[in-house]
């Protein structure tokens, strides 16, 4: 082994690591499993025509932050644009923690916030969310308080628990937070229907699909970010663009971090023809949320419970008699193990669809959420085939008995 050491902070931070299997149906990434409209492919296609290859793109993502600016109602200069809101996560732990400094992150939610706060150097903290994952303002503002943290990340709605949180308790943690907030809505374009609050629902500018949004605050507040991607909506995971939105001094800090020319030409170009045709996305955005309400009710059918969920993926986990049933065939089919009874049941679950390669994520073992497995939202086709799956066996395990 070479005799050499590393950054204190990393020295116990593990590489991130997925299951990855070639599967057939992946439902584990809330990537969206729609392909881009035909149109958006047909503008980029059009685009390419005349693209510089030759030439760096625009340094600051200039075009970008302009289309997206005019489409927001505001100054190019209150926009930021990154390799996925990943990058631009990873760098405002640079920007307003680092060694000394404290960075505030959800608990359960997002796992790479509190990676990227390492990464800083900065402290992590762990603000709770209530049981069923969503803010409480009083006892985050209460912690905020006490701990004073240099950053505070919010996430609405919340990744695994997929719940939204109206936005009069975002804004009072806004406005009292009294440090930098960053509010993470990589999911919110999902957000509509049951769970949200109809007065949430405001228009800016050009936008029809702002719902519920921190957006709607940047005229009152300026100390916050909100985050947003083309990952998930805009079925882009695989050109890596996000944004964040915000004041000038928000986004200026943001900027300092920023590297030039960071975000690659041909993914600039494919997120500027996405925006030019908008409007293509609200069938496919919409099946989703109808998919993922259909999907939530035939789950809880089958026994379990499932956290509501304003996004493209669902939370859930088997329950009481269901429980306990997948739990001893968990034990049957793979001998003495030290799980618990939610986490063998979830994970019996888990394993047989990856048995007929369909992959979805392994939470079975999270501390806060023993036994969940959260599933995206695929295509139609897709969602009724993985139903299907979880159905029969379901039924196998528990025969005739009334749950
Ligand atoms: N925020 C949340 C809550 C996420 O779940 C993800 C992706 N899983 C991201 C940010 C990062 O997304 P991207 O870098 O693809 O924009």
């Amino acid at each position: 082994m070479a005799d050499f050491s590393v950054r204190h902070s990393l020295a116990d931070l593990e590489e991130y690591e997925v299951e990855t299997i070639d599967a057939d149906i992946v439902v584990n990434a809330n990537e969206s499993n729609y392909p881009l409209p035909a149109v958006v492919r047909q503008d980029i296609a059009a685009r390419m025509q005349d693209f510089s290859y030759n030439r760096y793109p625009p340094m600051k993502c200039e075009t970008l932050c302009a289309l997206l600016a005019e489409q927001l109602g505001i100054d190019t200069d209150k926009v930021r644009v990154g390799n996925g809101s990943s990058e631009l996560l990873q760098m405002a732990c640079y920007a307003f923690g680092g060694a000394g400094r404290k960075i505030a992150v959800p608990y359960p939610s997002f796992s790479m916030y509190g990676v990227y706060a390492q990464m800083s150097d900065s402290e992590v903290l762990h603000y709770p969310l209530t049981v069923d994952g969503y803010l409480d303002a009083d006892a985050v503002l209460r912690f905020c308080r006490d701990e004073q943290p240099d950053l505070l990340i919010l996430n609405n709605p919340n990744n695994p628990t997929g719940n939204y949180n109206p936005l009069p308790v975002v804004e009072a943690i806004i406005a009292g937070a009294g440090c930098p907030v960053i509010v993470d809505e990589a999911y919110m374009e999902f957000a509509k229907g049951d769970g949200v609050d109809p007065r949430d629902l405001r228009p800016l500018g050009q936008l029809k699909l702002v719902v519920g949004s921190a957006l709607a605050l940047l005229h009152k507040y300026s100390n916050f970010l909100v985050y947003r991607t083309f990952s998930k909506a805009y079925s882009m995971a695989g050109l890596r663009v996000g944004y964040a939105v915000g004041s000038s001094l928000m986004t200026k800090i943001l900027g300092k971090t920023l590297l030039p020319y960071h975000v690659n030409g041909y993914s600039l170009l494919c997120a500027m023809a996405c925006l030019t045709h908008r409007d293509a996305f609200a069938p496919q955005i919409g099946e989703i949320r109808d998919q993922r309400d259909l999907m939530a009710q035939n789950l809880e059918d089958m026994g379990m419970q499932v956290w509501p969920s304003q996004t493209n993926f669902l939370c859930y986990r088997p329950a009481g008699r269901l429980q306990e049933l997948l739990a001893r065939a968990y034990d049957q089919k793979y001998g003495p193990n030290n799980l618990s009874q939610p986490s063998k049941a979830g994970k019996y679950l888990f394993k047989a669809l990856l048995e007929d390669k369909i992959l979805l994520r392994d939470f079975t073992e999270h501390p806060a959420l023993p036994g969940c497995l959260r599933q995206s939202v695929g295509l139609p086709g897709e969602n009724a085939v993985v139903l299907g799956k979880l159905r029969a066996l379901c039924r196998a395990i528990v025969g005739n008995e009334e749950i």
